[in-house]
């Protein structure tokens, strides 16, 4: 089942195009629809912070054109 936030996702609205398909295919069908989708890090992000994660957050924790997560 896929993620209620998808439609509204501030780092796919934003960044859909800079990542490849194979990034984003592979990036949905772990978190967003898949089974680390408990573990995403800007749902945790959300929770533990109280607001909204930078749109330059990838749900593995790694900000865009990182190679170093930056949020575990
Ligand atoms: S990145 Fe996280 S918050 Fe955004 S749609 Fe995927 S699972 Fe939901």
């Amino acid at each position: 089942m896929l993620c209620e936030r998808f439609a509204t996702c501030a780092f796919f609205k934003t960044y859909k195009n800079d990542i490849s398909n194979r990034q984003y295919e592979f990036l949905i069908a772990t978190y967003c629809e898949g089974d680390l989708r408990p573990q995403c890090k800007r749902m945790k992000w959300r929770q533990n912070k109280k607001e909204e994660p930078p749109e330059t957050l990838l749900p593995n924790g790694y900000l865009i054109g990182s190679i170093s997560r930056v949020y575990d």
